[in-house]
């Protein structure tokens, strides 16, 4: 069972897939982590996001890991970069070096390996029409702005993370805007997805509707 979720920033993604992921008992992939190394990693060397062969040259070759842990442990180049990674910052240039053809050839097909082995729920922007079009099931998740920023906010707040709403929400309007305007793989519903519109409903209620659609397709 292959389970592709998309969807656009704050929708839930990572969290709802980890607990899909581990109530089906399978593995769990969250490509957004990826693009957050290549981001991190580039920022550590001094290196810009527009500097497109040196982003492309790190897409290829750094190491990294995803190692066990609730939740799961993210290993850049020897190093715990879980938390690191989670910066709002290093979103931004996350997004920024996911434009580039380059860096997207080279997690994509890293993906696909991953993928290859089945049994996974795997989360991004193009989990469903890029790296799995083949997928059991795509899921794309969404909900308002508003109500995504919110949830961000909260979740950072918790984490000691000093931000406003307002910030959180001008960042999260201009991450969708980049998403879905980028010429390589923008973020789009995949034709075959069931819509889930969350506004409203708990992680569990999500949870529970996903495995349910799960449940429905593997019967398929
Ligand atoms: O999902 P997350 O917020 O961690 O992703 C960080 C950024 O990486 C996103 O804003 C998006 O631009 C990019 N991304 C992508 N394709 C994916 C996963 C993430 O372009 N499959």
């Amino acid at each position: 069972m292959v389970i592709a979720i998309d969807g656009p920033a704050g929708a839930g993604k990572s969290t709802v897939a980890r607990l899909l992921a581990k109530k089906l008992g399978l593995r769990y992939l969250d490509t957004g982590a990826m693009y957050r190394c290549v981001a991190l990693t580039l920022a550590r060397r001094g290196l810009a996001a527009d500097d497109t062969a040196s982003a492309q040259s790190v897409a290829e070759s750094v190491k990294i890991e995803f190692r066990p842990g609730d939740p799961q442990r993210v290993w850049c180049n020897g190093e715990d970069v879980t938390e690191a990674i989670r910066q709002p910052e290093v979103g931004d240039l996350a997004s920024a070096v996911s434009t580039i053809g380059g860096v997207r050839r080279a997690l994509v097909q890293r993906q696909r390996e991953i993928v290859g082995e089945g049994g996974i729920v795997l989360e991004g922007r193009d989990a469903g029409t890029v790296i799995a079009p083949e997928a059991d099931l795509k899921v794309f998740l969404t909900a308002t702005p508003q109500e995504r920023a919110r949830r961000r906010w909260l979740e950072l707040r918790d984490k000691g993370v000093p931000v406003s709403e307002d910030e959180i929400l001008r960042r999260l309007l201009e991450r969708d805007r980049q998403d879905q305007t980028r010429e390589e793989s923008p973020l789009r519903m995949a034709e075959d997805a069931v819509l889930v519109e969350t506004d409203g409903m708990s992680i569990t209620e999500v949870v529970e509707r996903l495995a349910r659609l799960a449940q429905e397709a593997g019967e398929a």
